[in-house]
């Protein structure tokens, strides 16, 4: 099996950008057994383009192409593939919802104009989901052909590639590919880079790729051999190393999730959970409640926002805000201590802070937080200073106190 790889984008082109997709995928296609004889650059242009698609398949089965994926009328490669292959654009009503919620949840309004072009595809082709951004990518397959349609930003086109091409090439290499996910947290993904560098870099069989996503780390450990159970074996050294030097940074593999180990930890000792918020506003308890079976260990969840309702429904004393305030270890303190006693469980988590854009003072900035953890009878607080949006700042408290959970438990209930 030939592929070549085409990267459309004239920012290419002028050398604005330095074309790092082509690298990648020529890289992690040679992983793979799959020859790459040619690499192309084209311009956000549909004749030129689809001159090079006839081209490239000429000499090759597959063509990956990356960018002119978005909403902008020069965004052509879904458009001239479709072209090429004589199928006509359709749309694809699960990317179309996808876009709407995306479109309300980011305050954009609503979803109009050019950007209802992102949930169309030519026809009979497979989507490929975008977790990274708004533009899925695409494959279609004709007479023998198969044309993968990915995104130009390489945070979003990677891990596109890893989650839903790797598998679809699968069945174009003679050889049997296997993957691991470690998911990590509570570490940046320089510090974790650092720390396995010479691992990431130095691995041909297995390859180990890291991805960040919303505070989180995940690594991909692939290998290929002969067989499945040769390729796994394969794994276990390099996946060994990575925890020795990882250890609890690491916090599951495969398909879970922070809340879904953290419940599962909960669960398995016989511990209650309830949660005073402040910053986080329901965070922390929404995503204790997208695990399904958190209902026998998550007892309440309080938006504990005013000082007032902090008061009342907390019993944070008056005096504990007056003289420190709201955004203070004393009263992450109490919190955390107030929704423990009164909703009777054995832990209690609080969050306050100042997630901005306004409300910061110099020495109160904005990205400070206080995370208060009750766990019978030991209150600890946690000092945070996180960067970023207000969404990013309540997001990334939301998982640092989950994880600090985590951690503490598997410390207390070894
Ligand atoms: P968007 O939806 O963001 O417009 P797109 O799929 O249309 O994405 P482009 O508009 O072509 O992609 O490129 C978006 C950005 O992605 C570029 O400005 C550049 O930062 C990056 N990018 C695109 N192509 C490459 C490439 N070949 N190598 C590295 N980075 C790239």
């Amino acid at each position: 099996m030939k592929a070549e790889i085409l990267c459309v984008g004239t920012e290419l082109l002028l050398g604005d950008i330095v074309n790092t997709n082509a690298q990648y995928l020529s890289k992690r296609l040679a992983d793979l057994g799959i020859s790459v004889y040619h690499q192309s650059v084209v311009g956000d242009n549909s004749e030129r383009l689809k001159k090079e698609f006839e081209e490239s398949f000429n000499r090759a089965d597959i063509v990956i192409t990356t960018g002119g994926l978005g909403p902008t009328p020069d965004d052509l490669t879904k458009e001239t593939g479709a072209e090429y292959f004589n199928k006509e654009m359709v749309l694809h009503e699960d990317t179309l919802s996808k876009l709407k919620l995306h479109f309300i949840n980011t305050s954009k309004g609503e979803l109009k104009g050019n950007n209802i072009k992102q949930a169309y595809f030519p026809k009979d082709s497979l989507v490929l989901p975008n977790d990274y951004g708004t533009a899925p990518g695409c494959a279609i397959e004709e007479n023998g052909k198969l044309l993968i349609v990915l995104p130009g930003p390489p945070r979003e086109m990677k891990p596109m590639f890893e989650n839903s091409v790797v598998p679809l090439l699968k069945k174009y290499s003679s050889e049997i590919l296997q993957s691991k996910v470690l998911r990590i947290c509570g570490i940046g993904e320089g510090i974790m880079a650092e720390q396995i560098s010479d691992i990431i870099n130095n691995s041909t069989n297995p390859t180990v790729a890291p991805y960040a996503k919303d505070w989180e780390v995940t690594l991909r450990i692939t290998a290929k051999s002969d067989t499945e159970e040769n390729a796994k074996k394969l794994i276990i050294p390099v996946e060994n190393e990575i925890r020795s030097r990882l250890g609890t940074h690491i916090y599951g593999e495969g398909e879970t999730s922070l809340e879904a180990v953290l419940a599962e930890l909960l669960i398995k000792n016989n511990l209650t959970i309830s949660t005073a918020e402040s910053c986080t506003g329901g965070l922390i308890a929404s995503k204790l409640v997208d695990y399904p079976g958190v209902s026998s260990v998550f007892m309440e969840g309080a938006v504990t926002y005013s000082n007032d309702a902090k008061i009342k429904r907390l019993g944070v004393k008056e005096e504990t805000l007056e003289i420190f305030g709201a955004v203070s270890e004393e009263t992450a303190k109490e919190m955390a201590e107030g929704i423990a006693k009164t909703s009777e469980t054995n832990i209690g988590l609080s969050t306050t802070g100042i997630a901005g854009p306004g409300g910061g003072t110099s020495e109160k900035p904005v990205g400070l937080v206080y995370i208060g953890l009750y766990i019978n009878g030991i209150t600890k607080v946690k000092k945070c200073e996180f960067t970023g949006s207000r969404e990013m700042i309540r997001r990334r408290t939301t998982i640092t106190a989950l994880d600090w959970v985590r951690r503490e438990l598997l410390e207390q209930y070894k």
